[in-house]
């Protein structure tokens, strides 16, 4: 993971939080915005004009009322979409007991440090157990919590096309630890690839033209992020690998256990292969880097600086490497799959081509390291040879 990023305009002092004022009615969704990508134009409308996505402005969508009976304000009615996109489904949402009354507001805490969302309660929770965990960290002014409504007031998200079919989902300013998501678009469905702490109106809308999501799959905990509120926007189910149960913040009849593999849309395949997290998990799609192959991996293999490389790390904030065995298994595993092009969590962490030998030959580097085998050069005191 990147380093802290968090600003703390975003984030609540639990110990000052403001009280609740808002109360809220859902919305809900024009009926021509199908949230199962039936009204959805498909992927090539991302593409046919270049790189930026078609106005989608023909979408109206019903604005939010505050229970003061004011029209939201422009941030509000974006923070509200980003958590309660959901509307398109109000009546089973309620039906599952949420609490939404005039006068209380019950919000899904995300956690400010590693943007993953925690259930619905009037108070934040006391800990986030994810930042606790030796393999992140608890913020340096100890641990803070915002909500996506509080969070929208000065972020936005930000979707830019990787390749063909493939939508990069993230949030500007940076929140949490930067990272970005992954929408895979296929003619059988969309995967997304990872989470953020919130999508918001624009980019929902721009992401139901694509299609919407059928399915989000995740590398591993720190990238949940608002998981459920995103299933919940588009109707999504949620895999979650077995070997990670007890590291879901935010429970939902939307997740589903798998144990090593899944095929969450016909021709993708979800595979675990552990390491940084038991349940740590790579997502191949064949038809990415121009039929070519793509593995989508977030940090289960981190994508690094020098972009031919990758790595492998039990905790990347707190630099806590992986054993040898535990490499080397992680490298055999994606050996059955065929891709060229490797995709870590952050915009830019992209092994463009060759991935597959980059893995392979970044894992037996990682060894060497652990065994005390240096560079020839780097055993003489020299810098590397440029012949
Ligand atoms: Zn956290
Ligand atoms: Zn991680």
């Amino acid at each position: 993971m990147n380093g802290p990023s968090f600003t703390s305009d975003t984030c609540i002092d639990v110990r000052n939080r403001p009280e609740a004022t808002c109360a809220f009615r859902l919305p809900s969704w024009p009926a021509t915005a199908s949230t199962n990508g039936s009204a959805s134009s498909g992927p090539a409308a991302w593409t046919q004009d270049g790189r930026r996505p078609r106005d989608v402005s023909a979408y109206s969508v019903n604005w939010l009322t505050t229970s003061t009976g004011r029209e939201s304000s422009s941030a509000d009615r974006f923070a509200l979409l980003g958590v309660q996109a959901a509307a398109a489904r109000v009546d089973g949402w309620l039906g599952q007991g949420r609490e939404i009354g005039e006068d209380k507001e019950m919000p899904a805490w995300i956690c400010a440090t590693c943007a993953v969302q925690y259930p619905d309660t009037e108070e934040p929770p006391a800990h986030c157990p994810i930042c606790e965990d030796e393999r992140q960290y608890v913020g340096w002014q100890g641990q803070r919590w915002t909500t996506a409504r509080d969070l929208v007031r000065d972020h936005r998200s930000e979707l830019r096309e990787e390749e063909p079919n493939l939508i990069g989902v993230g949030i500007e300013p940076a929140f949490g630890i930067g990272q970005r998501a992954l929408l895979v678009c296929t003619p059988q469905g969309n995967v997304l690839w990872d989470c953020v702490a919130l999508i918001d109106d624009a980019a929902c809308r721009q992401i139901l033209e694509l299609g919407g999501v059928d399915v989000i799959c995740m590398s591993h905990p720190h990238f949940y992020g608002a998981n459920i509120d995103i299933a919940d926007a588009f109707d999504a189910r949620v895999l979650v690998p077995r070997a990670d149960r007890d590291w879901i913040a935010r429970p939902s009849p939307r997740i589903e256990l798998f144990d090593d593999e899944a095929e969450p849309i016909a021709g993708l395949t979800l595979a675990r292969i552990g390491g940084h997290f038991d349940g740590a998990a790579v997502l191949h799609w064949p038809a990415g880097a121009g039929q070519r192959g793509v593995l989508l991996t977030g940090d289960t293999i981190t994508v690094v600086q020098d972009r031919d490389w990758v790595s492998f790390m039990w905790s990347y904030p707190n630099l806590i490497p992986l054993d040898e065995r535990t490499v080397l298994d992680i490298a055999a595993r994606v050996e059955r799959f065929s891709f060229d092009r490797v995709y870590g969590g952050w915009w830019g962490r992209v092994v463009v081509e060759d991935g597959a030998r980059a893995i392979r030959r970044s894992a037996e580097r990682y060894v060497a390291r652990l065994r005390g085998e240096r560079p020839s050069h780097a055993t003489h005191g020299s810098p590397p040879s440029r012949t």
